[in-house]
């Protein structure tokens, strides 16, 4: 098994990583290999189907190349500082170089680390076929994110309330470098390591930034842009803690999240979310927060504290403009609009409140604006049809035919999302041995913009998910 291995972050000191082999397991069986994805990396995807591509894909062997290890890393969690997380359950096999860029791959799942603590270093089928449906389907909506390659099982079971069938994900990222990773150096004072991994994140994710100044700005920029795209597809991170934010800007780590089905600002799905700290809603905030955590453990390499400190706040504070800006730009675009006029925040709020009060299903209400059906979503029509007048007086504003706005709205407004009932009969047929609806449903939500109606609806009353578990 070939890999265009070119590791860079192994090349880093060895207080970065702890290096570690996958543990291996008993009987590795392949679930899926991701042929579109294999195909962007150049990776033979029938290779990695043969029994040793379904080995090196549980951890079995280590392709030639690799230097797994385990990434160090800290973090907040729920608001808390964790002085020591890092990789407990995963190994980055290494880097491969594509024509399409550099990216890591992992194996989710792999065994126990000395960053485990008191976990088994494994994961269950259950979350691992949830990241790989719910990651592929972002990537299909045009959302950056880690990506998924390839799942196996391992013939093991792994203990959580009972015991369950042991899977690895093998997952694909720009890299897996976090604010958390930043933050654990910060805290141990460590500013030489700080530089080194400044440098490291702006070679390998954003040349054009020049210092860590730039990058602070870039990584700001993109955690707007991403925040905002979540939003306007009805996005639960649902644990958004500083570990789980990648400074790539791709979204990470798909533990409890989920899709809205009705609309609710405030909606929360993780079960271990009382508070409601990552509500959807809370989302621009909550990344607000932790780019300043971000920042502040960059301040060591900003230069003169006196000078970083007021300059590095004053970026923090510009999220909030930035933010709403890639906001409006995403939910014009789902109301087919093309300019931008001051009072649009006001109409996109006008329907969002509307959507609440009915609660009305979020991607259904939004794609119904295309054929007129977004009016059935709302048990007072009259409701909705008192803003679609504003609606289209502001498109016929800035002359906008129908026609266009439907071309535009087709393509912002998905038509399928990874719904929480479907993933869980994913996942529930999958336990029994049927991987026929785990395979029906990526192959629809690769093209979510087309009409699937098969995957449209929404839950039915007793489907209904109210709570998703860290999924661990
Ligand atoms: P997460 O909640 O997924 O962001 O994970 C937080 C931390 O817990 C990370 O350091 C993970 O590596 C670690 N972790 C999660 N699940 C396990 C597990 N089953 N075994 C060991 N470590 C784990
Ligand atoms: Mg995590
Ligand atoms: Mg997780």
């Amino acid at each position: 098994m070939h890999l265009p291995f070119d590791n860079t972050y192994d090349a880093l000191p060895d207080r970065f990583h702890s290096r570690q082999p996958p543990v291996p397991v008993a009987r590795p069986d392949l679930v899926a290999v991701n042929d579109a994805l294999a195909a962007k990396l150049g990776l033979d995807a029938e290779a990695l189907r043969t029994p040793e591509g379904v080995a090196m894909l549980a951890g079995n062997t280590v392709p030639e190349g690799a230097a797994p290890l385990a990434q160090a890393y800290a973090g907040h969690q729920f608001g808390g500082w964790v002085p020591q997380l890092g990789d407990g359950r995963a190994i980055l096999l290494g880097e491969v170089l594509t024509d399409t860029g550099r990216y890591d791959i992992q194996l989710k799942g792999a065994g126990r680390t000395p960053f485990s603590r008191g976990g088994d270093g494994r994961a269950w089928l259950g979350p691992v076929l949830r990241e790989y449906v719910v990651s592929e389907a972002m990537a299909a909506l045009g959302i950056p994110t880690t990506r998924a390659l390839a799942a196996v099982t391992t013939g093991e079971d792994v203990l959580r309330e009972a015991p369950l069938p042991g899977a690895v994900l093998t997952r694909v990222a720009r890299s897996h470098i976090r604010v958390g990773t930043f933050q654990y150096f910060a805290a141990r004072r460590d500013t030489e390591a700080l530089e080194l991994l400044t440098q490291h994140v702006i070679d390998r994710h954003y040349p054009g930034a020049g210092d860590a100044w730039g990058l602070l700005d870039a990584v700001i920029g993109a955690q707007a842009d991403l925040v905002a795209r979540w939003m306007g597809v009805g996005f639960i991170h649902g644990v958004m803690n500083t570990d789980n934010m990648a400074v790539s800007g791709e979204t990470i780590d798909y533990g409890p999240c989920a899709f809205m089905d009705d609309y609710d600002a405030m909606r929360v799905f993780s079960s271990i979310d009382r508070g409601g700290r990552y509500a959807y809603a809370r989302q621009p905030d909550v990344a607000a927060w932790n780019l300043a955590q971000f920042a502040s453990a960059l301040l060591p390499v900003l230069g003169d504290e006196e000078t970083a400190i007021p300059r590095a706040t004053e970026m923090i504070h510009g999220f909030g403009a930035r933010f709403q800006d890639a906001w409006l730009d995403v939910f014009r675009a789902k109301l087919g609009l093309a300019t931008a006029e001051e009072d649009d925040p006001d109409l996109i709020e006008g329907l969002l409140d509307r959507m609440a009060a009915a609660r009305a299903d979020f991607t259904l209400t939004f794609r119904g604006l295309v054929d007129g059906s977004a009016r059935e979503r709302f048990g007072d029509p009259a409701a909705f049809d008192q803003w679609a007048q504003a609606w289209e007086a502001r498109l016929a504003r800035e002359g906008t035919d129908a026609t266009t706005a439907r071309d535009r709205m087709r393509r912002a407004n998905p038509a399928i999302i990874p719904r929480n009932h479907r993933i869980e009969q994913v996942i529930a047929a999958a336990v029994t041995g049927d991987y026929a609806p785990f395979h029906a449903i990526n192959a629809a939500l690769a093209s979510p913009f087309d009409d699937h109606p098969a995957f449209a609806a929404p839950p039915l009353e007793g489907e209904v998910v109210t709570a998703t578990f860290c999924g661990t």
